[in-house]
Formats: C-alpha cells, structure tokens, sequence
C-alpha cells in the first residue's frame, strides 16, 4: 500500500507576481504594496499553521481522496478574486483597498485546496450528474456543489458549526453559490458526496 501523503502549504509573497496580476487586470501596481504584501503572508501563514494538519486530513478524510504532492504553495496579491492554480489568496477585499481579515483568508485557503484535491482526482468525480438533485444546475453551482458539500464538514470539525455558517453565509451574495449551498443544506453534506464521488 503506499504511503499517505501529509502535505505542507507554503505561502509566498512575491512582488513579479503581485504586479503580474495587476497588470493583467488593467490595474496600476505601486512598489509600496510590497511591504503590506509580506506582512499580510506572515500574519496568514502564523493562522494557517494552526490549522494545516487538520486541514489537509479532513479534506482528505471527507472528498475520500488522497493528496498528491507533499507540499503546495499559495501566493498573497494585493487585490483578486481568489483561484487556486497557482492558488492565490488577495490581501485586500476586491475593488477596494480594504484589508481582507485574515480569518476569511485562511477560509479561502480552505476553500481553494478542496478545488484542488478535487482537480487532481477528478476522473473520481460526476461532475454532471447528480442523482438526487435530478436537475441541470448553472455551471459554478454544479462546480461548487461537491466543494461545499467538502467544506462544510472541513469547517465544522476545525471551527465548529455556529463559525462554519457563518463562514458560509459569507458566500451568499452570489446567486449561484448560494444555490449550491442551500443544496448541500437540503440533502445533506454526506449524500453530495456519495453521490458526486464514485467508489
Ligand atoms: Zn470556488
């Protein structure tokens, strides 16, 4: 049997990066953000450290996967909608200069990674076709069905339930997530899961 892979997330500021992302959205980088830039990995690095370990099991635990590599890599930007290849969490909300609190950016680490695991066993996964919601649903509502099925455990076994809604509330101003949540909510975390994953 071979070896269960317990991987590392190092997070990276790099100023090539944080200015290549400006530029490719048409916006003005200033040498100054470099210094907000390394902060902001730090003070995220020291609040994803504590939860890392947990946060690589139960992943694993609940999508039934099995991570890949031993160590991922995320990047810190002044200002994005967050992605995760390269994973790459902003430091300021989007659209403003506002700090992004740091527990909402290990939320976002969360939420990448469970996109992660799931693009790298993704020939385990029915993206189109979910038995018990029966119908088709918009396509980031069927992309995020199974993260947040993913997540919602996550979330409850390291915050607790009363932070694991809130966390996911804080999604619900957008339509299509919010239909993928209250979907995970109605038939339940677990039967997404066995649904979407196949044995
Ligand atoms: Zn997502």
């Amino acid at each position: 049997m071979s070896k269960k892979i317990k991987p590392e997330l190092w997070i990276y500021y790099s100023w090539t990066y944080d200015q290549s992302i400006h530029t490719w959205q048409g916006k003005k980088w200033k040498k100054e953000y470099e210094k907000a830039g390394r902060a902001y990995r730090e003070e995220l690095s020291n609040a994803f450290v504590k939860v890392a370990g947990k946060t690589f099991d139960l992943i694993a635990k609940h999508s039934t996967f099995s991570w890949k590599k031993p160590c991922y890599e995320a990047f810190v930007v002044r200002e994005c909608m967050p992605f995760n290849h390269p994973l790459t969490i902003s430091r300021c909300w989007v659209g403003s200069s506002k700090k992004f609190p740091i527990s909402e950016g290990v939320e976002t680490i969360i939420h990448e990674l469970i996109h992660i695991i799931e693009q790298e066993n993704d020939e385990k996964i029915r993206w189109n076709k979910t038995k018990i919601i029966g119908k088709r649903l918009p396509e980031i509502a069927r992309y995020h069905l199974l993260t947040f099925a993913i997540e919602w455990l996550v979330l409850v076994d390291i915050f607790g339930e009363k932070v694991a809604r809130q966390y996911m509330h804080s999604y619900s101003h957008m339509k299509d997530y919010r239909q993928a949540i209250k979907l995970v909510q109605k038939y339940g975390a677990k039967n997404i899961i066995k649904d979407l994953v196949k044995k």
